[in-house]
């Protein structure tokens, strides 16, 4: 489970406890109350029961005496008065009887009832007989009923009756009063078991789910660590905690002046694995070539991934020598395929590197010179290492001087067009010419395109140098005779300038050059990058009347998809497959068909490098319809076009001159 599901549940499960702790807590306070409330009303009760008992008790036996008193007096003088106080008292007694009988338990009161009750009936009648003797003047006899033992013995049963009453009232008082005690700590003992134990298993539970939760959170810190320091696709370090490690290693080094290498490390062919069998099984790659790189690197060195396909090593070492053996150990270890279920895949690595204190001796200067050491070995088509040199860093500022020249000399117009005609094979007159770019440097002198247009591609100034030669092409061609039509080329990443086709619409109109005389020169490799963009301006040029030709072709991908699924009118058959091709076999095959090609899908052919006569005559008749070459005219100035033009047969010109 993870983590934060685990947090969740143990705050769900918190909060939870504390409302079930905070309700039992309630419920005990509650229970305790009342129990104690109850306890202390019965009590009560028994108190007032035991009052009651005392007080009909002794009121009974007040009234006893009253009443023999009364009875006495009035068998001694035969006083009317004594008679009358008999009488009223006789009720008291009933009353002070009938109250304790009310309260006692029954038990108690049927004793009562036989005891009391039946002496206080036996007195009251010897009682009643002495008064009534007395009231006839039989004092005597009145007296003796008094002095009777029946009388004495009433008397001693009435008062023995009514204090065992008493006493015994008190003892069920008291027996209740221990049975709600024991009854109240039954309770008592109950609520607090319950509340003790239900306490412990929720502190239990609640303590068991904070203690996961607990473990989980410092886990997912962990992990979060972790993965600050670490790329999460192959567990190396990353950029951040390499500087951290380099930094440490160059401290520890300037004590002990021991060597470090770094390498900078971009694998060959990952973005190809990436489009061709997916990103799974790119990231499947990388995870391999991270673990092939610890495993050579072993205690020597540490890894790290920089993003992408870029690794970055380091290895604490004794010699260049040393380094050099472990670079290509790992550059070895790489030839082996890296098989999965249902694929087998190659890699290759170019690697640069830099070593402390040699070449740097900070991490910056360290990681800036493997850099372009690496950039050195990156072009080469197979797995290179390269070290850092000094004349690296002076080529970049050579480099960097030439970009800032390119750049005035563009707007200096120092980059000037050339142009080289493409000719009708079998009228062999001019149709076109392409634009070659030339830059006519005022130290270096003319410098070829190969060695500019790079730079002015990385630089950004590609777009201004492709507007600027338009330009003069235009003014140029347009004073020609005739109407020759002028090609133009454009690099790959011009496919994703959203202006570039508002750009040379807008050269176009203020030079007043027909759109349908302006062709424009795409490379494979454009198409690749982005065909969808590729599509885009390519619908957006031919809607301008701009017509569009497949340059190089053969020499990229060479995908029949591109010609279906894009418009071309015009497909250039790379130099390499034509020039001396009557020699060449195999290239007569792949010229035949993609002569044939452009035949049945109807877009123009030209072979690109003619040089010879034969190789026009070959191309002429397997049926190529145009071609360009040596053979007809090298690329030209502008200033020298019109000559160029009289050499070459040019229909309107010869129409004109007729
Ligand atoms: P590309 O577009 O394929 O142009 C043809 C190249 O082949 C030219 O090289 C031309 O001089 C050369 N060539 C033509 N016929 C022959 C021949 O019979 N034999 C031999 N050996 N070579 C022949 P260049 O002028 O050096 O241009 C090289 C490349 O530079 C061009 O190849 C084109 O891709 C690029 N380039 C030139 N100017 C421009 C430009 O203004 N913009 C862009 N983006 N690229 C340009
Ligand atoms: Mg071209
Ligand atoms: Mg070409």
């Amino acid at each position: 489970m993870y983590s934060g599901s685990i947090v969740k549940k143990a705050t769900a499960m918190a909060r939870r406890s504390v409302l079930l702790a905070l309700i039992g807590a309630g419920m005990s306070v509650a229970v305790f109350t009342g129990q104690h409330l109850t306890h202390e009303l019965h009590n009560h009760t028994l108190s007032q029961k035991l009052i009651t008992a005392h007080q009909s008790a002794a009121d009974i036996l007040l009234a006893d005496e009253r009443l023999t008193m009364s009875a006495h007096m009035a068998a001694e003088t035969g006083e009317k008065m004594w008679i009358d106080r008999y009488n009223e008292n006789i009720p008291l007694i009933d009353q002070a009887i009938n109250r304790a009988l009310k309260i006692a338990p029954p038990h108690l009161r049927s004793f009562f009832d036989n005891e009391t009750r039946i002496a206080n009936r036996h007195l009251v009648i010897l009682e009643m007989n002495a008064l009534r003797a007395a009231q006839l003047g039989r004092t005597k006899e009145a007296r003796s009923i008094l002095d009777s033992v029946d009388y004495h013995y009433n008397k001693g049963v009435l008062s023995r009756g009514t204090n065992r009453f008493n006493k015994k009232m008190i003892d069920s008082v008291f027996t209740d009063v221990d049975a709600a005690d024991e009854k109240a700590h039954v309770w008592f003992g109950l609520a607090l078991s319950i509340t003790l134990i239900g306490g412990v298993l929720l502190w239990r539970r609640l303590s068991g789910s904070l203690e996961k939760s607990e473990f989980a959170f410092l886990e997912a810190e962990d992990r979060i660590r972790h993965l600050a320091r670490h790329d999460a696709l192959t567990g190396l370090a990353n950029r951040h905690s390499f500087r951290e490690i380099l930094d440490g290693t160059l401290t520890k080094a300037a004590v002990s002046g021991a060597s470090i290498a770094i390498l900078m490390l971009d694998l060959k062919g990952l973005k190809k694995i990436n489009d061709t069998k997916g990103h799974l099984i790119g990231d499947l790659v990388l995870t391999e070539v991270a673990k092939r790189l610890v495993k050579t690197l072993s205690d020597k060195g540490h890894a790290a991934r920089f993003g992408g396909d870029e690794f970055v090593c380091l290895i604490e070492t004794t010699s260049r020598e040393e380094a050099t053996e472990i670079t290509n150990a790992f550059v070895s270890s790489l030839e082996q395929p890296v098989v999965g279920q249902d694929f087998s895949v190659h890699v290759g690595a170019s690697v640069g590197i830099a070593f402390y204190p040699d070449d740097a001796r900070d991490y910056e200067d360290l990681i800036r010179k493997a850099d372009l050491a690496l950039r050195k070995a990156k072009p080469e088509d197979t797995s290179k290492i390269i070290e850092y040199h000094r004349r690296m860093d002076e080529e970049l500022n050579e480099r960097a001087q030439l970009e800032e020249e390119l750049k005035t000399g563009i707007s200096a117009g120092q980059v000037v067009p050339y142009y080289q005609p493409i000719v009708d094979l079998e009228t062999e007159q001019v149709e076109c010419f392409e634009i070659l770019s030339r830059w006519e440097h005022p130290t270096r002198g003319l410098i070829p395109p190969d060695d500019f247009i790079p730079l002015a591609e990385s630089s950004g100034s590609i777009g201004d140098l492709t507007l600027s030669v338009l330009r003069t092409a235009c003014i140029t061609v347009k004073a020609l005779p005739g109407n020759v039509s002028i090609a133009l080329n454009i690099a790959p990443q011009q496919i994703q300038d959203d202006w570039l086709v508002q750009g040379l619409l807008g050269v176009i109109t203020e030079t007043g050059f027909p759109p349908e005389r302006l062709e424009v020169e795409l490379v494979e490799n454009a198409l690749v990058s982005d065909l969808a963009a590729a599509k885009t301006i390519i619908t957006s040029l031919k809607n301008l009347g701009i017509r569009v030709a497949l340059d190089d072709f053969g020499t990229g991908y060479s995908s029949l998809c591109y010609l279906s699924e894009l418009p071309f009118d015009k497909i250039k058959i790379d130099r390499s497959f034509i020039t001396n091709i009557p020699q060449r076999e195999e290239n007569v095959k792949i010229v035949n068909a993609i002569v044939g090609l452009g035949r049945s899908l109807g877009f123009h052919t030209v072979a690109e490098g003619v040089e010879t006569e034969e190789d026009a005559d070959f191309l002429r008749m397997i049926g190529c319809p145009s071609a360009q070459g040596f053979y007809y005219a090298k690329p030209t100035p502008g200033c020298d076009l019109p000559e160029l033009m009289a050499s070459l047969k040019q229909p309107d010109v010869q129409q004109a001159i007729a």
